[in-house]
């Protein structure tokens, strides 16, 4: 790719609002002409990465260039990008013309240069002939498409949208995401988008960028993203995902769910523990036979239209999503195969919990801000640096937030077909993952608890 095709560029930038680091390290390439959406859950830094770009924020650490010059101290009218907001954000008194006139007039373009202009871009966004409405006599839609009227009448060389379709209801959404489309392939500017819908990402981009707190997690097209997730997080936010602890044998090898299957990935080593992702249309399912690689007990089955949804539970108590487009009834018995190219391993993250942490005395130290108790540690002072091992599953969660040595929220829970894969946010700032059985929703807070007895404690390397 060379360098002069790049139009928007963040180097190496973190931002912070307060303790709170919501950009963490994020780069970011993005050619001219390209639709790129920025995708990831509520809170995880997309609109403060817009706003980055727009010149309403500044980054507190490395660069954001457009079109090759450093932006970072210049205002947002002077940047060649124009936003388009959630809300619409029109003056309410004025009519359709005057709101998409509005900067040219500022600017003293020529009058009849704004006429021509305005009635450009109305055409443009199919809506010719609403010169002389009020705005507040349009639908929704209307007055969203006055808005990127209003946006590109100015010829930005780059459209920002946050989320711009979120207030119109699903059949306007999906008619506008088609014209937001046609004007992007038409208007041949790029657009940089912000949305937490996987699906309009999905349908809109030639680039995805998945973030999940202030870090980016994987750029690349919507079939890149969907068919070779770099990680589980990847994995469950784009699309239904079956995710599995799994052990890499050895090349091609992979065992899961009890079982051995033949995969098509190399390079891992020999008994490495990895993570498994499997789409619920990639496992194929039939009566039962002995022909299958293995069984199970069907325990839920939804039409959805085009395809039946099964839940099928197997004897070692791993519970699977397959969609197919024959109903398998409940109750029924059934056997599944899973073919070697649909069977996608990933390194894993981490296999435990790593906390930093500093002996107290012998038999505490501090870690997650919080004194714990731990077994006594001969060989270790107090005032050392430490790091502390906990297993995934032994770290214990408490409803009531008072019986925990220390206090988190759940932000993220991930289904690994017999158990949840928390991580829970604890008031350090810092995360710890927990494996469990217990059923938690999202953005509960708990009690964070570890006995003596689970942690691994050593001397921390001295940082060079
Ligand atoms: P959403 O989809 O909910 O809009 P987002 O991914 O766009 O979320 P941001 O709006 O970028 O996320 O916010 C990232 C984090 O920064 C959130 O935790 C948010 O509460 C926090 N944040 C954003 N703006 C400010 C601010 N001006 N002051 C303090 N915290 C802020």
């Amino acid at each position: 790719m060379s360098e002069s095709n790049i139009i928007i560029s963040l180097d190496h930038v973190s931002k912070w609002f307060g303790e709170k680091r919501v950009l963490d390290d994020v780069s970011l390439n993005i050619k001219k002409g390209e639709f790129v959406t920025i995708l990831g859950p509520s809170g995880c830094g997309k609109t403060t990465t817009l706003r980055i770009i727009a010149g309403f924020e500044t980054p507190d650490e490395g660069n954001i260039f457009i079109g090759g010059e450093l932006m970072n101290k210049v205002q947002p009218h002077k940047r060649p990008v124009n936003t388009v907001f959630q809300r619409y954000a029109l003056f309410p008194h004025l009519n359709v013309f005057d709101n998409i006139a509005f900067g040219l007039k500022l600017n003293g373009v020529p009058k009849d240069e704004i006429e021509k202009r305005v009635l450009r871009v109305l055409k443009m966004v199919g809506m010719t002939d609403y010169e002389w409405r009020n705005v507040d006599s349009l639908s929704g839609g209307q007055q969203q498409r006055v808005a990127i009227a209003r946006a590109i009448v100015n010829r930005p060389a780059v459209l920002l949208l946050d989320e711009p379709l979120s207030a119109l209801d699903h059949k306007m959404r999906k008619d506008m995401q088609i014209e937001l489309k046609q004007m992007h392939k038409k208007l041949g500017i790029t657009f940089v988008y912000v949305t937490h819908d996987q699906e309009e990402a999905l349908t809109l981009s030639d680039t995805v960028v998945v973030m999940n707190e202030g870090v980016v997690q994987q750029i690349g097209t919507p079939t890149d993203i969907y068919n070779e997730p770099v990680n589980c997080f990847v994995a469950d936010f784009i699309g239904e995902s079956n995710i599995f602890n799994g052990t890499m044998i050895a090349d091609r090898l992979v065992s899961f769910m009890g079982h051995e299957f033949e995969c098509v990935d190399e390079g891992f080593g020999e008994n490495v523990p990895v993570d498994v992702v499997v789409r619920p249309e990639d496992i194929y399912i039939m009566p039962r036979t002995d022909k299958g690689q293995f069984d199970g007990t069907v325990s839920s089955c939804i039409f959805k239209g085009v395809h039946y949804e099964m839940i099928v539970n197997t004897p070692d108590g791993h519970e699977l999503m397959i969609q197919d487009y024959n109903a398998f009834e409940v109750g029924m018995e059934v056997s599944m195969i899973i073919k070697p190219n649909d069977i996608q391993v990933m390194k894993k993250e981490r296999v435990c919990n790593t906390l930093e942490g500093e002996m107290i005395d012998s038999t505490h130290v501090e870690i997650l801000d919080t004194s714990f108790e731990c077994l006594p540690q001969e060989g270790l002072n107090s005032g050392d640096k430490v790091l502390v091992e906990v297993d995934f599953d032994k770290i214990d969660l408490t409803d009531d937030k008072r019986d925990g040595a220390c206090e988190g929220d759940i932000t993220f829970i991930l289904y690994k077909a017999d158990h949840y894969h928390l991580t829970v946010r604890t008031e350090s700032g810092e995360n710890v993952y927990v494996d469990t059985q217990d059923v938690w929703e999202d953005r509960d807070i708990v009690g964070v608890n570890i006995r003596p007895e689970d942690m691994r404690i050593r001397l921390a390397e001295a940082k060079a």
